[in-house]
């Protein structure tokens, strides 16, 4: 097992939301997967803390305190090596713990939300000081958009000072209990994708009108929403990134979010994984099961041999999904690695869940151990921010030199 530290400066902020993930998180967990659609209330406590905390620097404004809410490689200075370990950094790290403490409470946790990704990769100065820490959710799927976001239908229309949104979006997570939204639309929908702009509508604008939160296999404690946005109107300064249709480059500012944005979610896997390996090592050692590291697996049992094959893939996950973070933080171009990442962590999230169960027997399959649970919520990660198809389609692009459009 390869045994990297934890960056000196993230060793509080992964032992706060570690302490948050057990205390917190598992205590209410079973809670709020059955009360699917009530709001978590004793997270409020919570983002008061993280809030204090943010404002005092002590998580370096990083984190479980802004989940993706930094821009690329914000830390104030590289380490004396050059190496940086930045907001992108501190945020998968941060976010694995508390995934590994329960994912569903993770994506409702207060002033987060994975549209604040979007906010800091376009957003200016003067959005980020009207838009940065507040509770951004992100509304990208629509009826006939899903894995196609070029197909979005959503128009943003100016007129005077304000654009003027109109469609449906759907899936959004934490829509109902966001602050923000930021809602991918296109100006001009003759002119394809580069006309796809995102931009952000406060919650409580008028003329975005709920339509109903989804029941799910997974998350429960996550609220999904499905809108309807009707004459929404927004003041033109809220439109991220340029407001010009550039045929070329021009969907890239949009899709720059999900450079940031994947490797979280395949932290989030990452942290899962991890609760799902522990709990079955707690249960293997409980049936008497050894494992033996040095020996090779036909000398051992079954169970075992599976175990340290499941381990090893959660450590290639962990590897690819630092990389990718990592690379973020260094402002290399990791589109490549963040795809990588997301369909790596995302496959061996549920795989090793699964097996978990399986290897547990009748434990595993009860709602009197967690691991039911976790291997519910994980198929959720390799689902949104991209499927696992999508994820591959997008490696096997970049690897051969393709366009979307000559491979589809
Ligand atoms: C709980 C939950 C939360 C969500 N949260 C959000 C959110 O916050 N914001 C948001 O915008 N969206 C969100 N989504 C939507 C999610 O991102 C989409 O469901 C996802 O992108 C897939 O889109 P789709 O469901 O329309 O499936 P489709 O795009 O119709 O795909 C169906 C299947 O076909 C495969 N497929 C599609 N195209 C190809 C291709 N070219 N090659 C190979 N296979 C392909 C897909 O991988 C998938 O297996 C959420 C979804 C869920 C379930």
């Amino acid at each position: 097992m390869i045994n990297l530290e934890i960056p000196r400066k993230f060793e509080f902020l992964v032992g706060q939301a570690h302490q948050v993930a057990t205390e917190i998180f598992r205590s209410n967990s079973r809670k709020y997967d059955g009360a699917e659609h009530s709001y978590p209330k004793e997270l409020d406590m919570l983002a008061a803390v993280i809030e204090g905390m943010n404002e005092g620097g002590a998580l370096s404004g990083a984190g479980a305190g802004a989940v993706g809410g930094g821009s690329n490689g914000s830390s104030k200075k590289a380490d004396r090596d050059g190496n940086r370990n930045g907001t992108n950094m501190a945020s998968l790290l941060g976010l694995i713990e508390l995934c590994w403490g329960d994912v569903g409470l993770a994506l409702t946790m207060p002033k987060q939300g994975l549209g604040q990704a979007a906010i800091a990769a376009v957003a200016n100065e003067e959005q980020l000081k009207r838009f940065g820490g507040k509770w951004a959710a992100m509304a990208i799927t629509e009826p006939e958009a899903g894995s196609d976001s070029a197909a979005i239908r959503t128009t943003a229309t100016l007129e005077g000072d304000e654009y003027v949104l109109n469609g449906e979006k759907i899936f959004v997570t934490a829509g109902d209990r966001a602050e923000l939204i930021v809602v991918w639309a296109t100006l001009d929908r003759d002119q394809g994708r580069a006309a796809i702009k995102s931009f952000v509508v406060e919650r409580d604008n008028p003329g975005l009108k709920l339509d109903r939160l989804e029941h799910k296999l997974g998350i429960r404690a996550s609220d999904t929403a499905n809108f309807v946005l009707d004459d929404v109107r927004i003041p033109k300064e809220n439109l991220l990134g340029s407001p010009e249709i550039a045929p070329k480059g021009g969907f890239s500012g949009v899709m720059q979010t999900f450079d940031n944005t994947r490797p979280l979610v395949a932290g989030m896997a990452v942290g899962v994984a991890r609760a799902c390996l522990e709990r079955t090592r707690e249960l293997l050692d409980e049936a008497g099961v050894e494992i033996d590291y040095d020996a090779p697996p036909h000398a051992q049992s079954a169970a075992a041999s599976e175990f340290i094959a499941m381990e090893s893939d959660w450590e290639a996950a962990r590897l690819l999904t630092l990389q990718a973070a990592w690379m973020a933080d260094n402002k290399k171009p990791n589109s490549l690695q963040a795809s990588m990442a997301k369909a790596k962590a995302g496959r061996t999230g549920t795989d090793i869940a699964l097996r978990c169960v399986a290897l547990a027997g009748a434990i595993g399959y009860g709602e009197g151990d967690l691991l039911e649970k976790w291997a519910r919520d994980v198929k959720i990660l390799d689902l949104f921010e991209g499927t696992q198809q999508i994820q591959l389609l997008i490696v096997a692009r970049q690897l051969l030199g393709k366009t979307s459009a000559e491979l589809k």
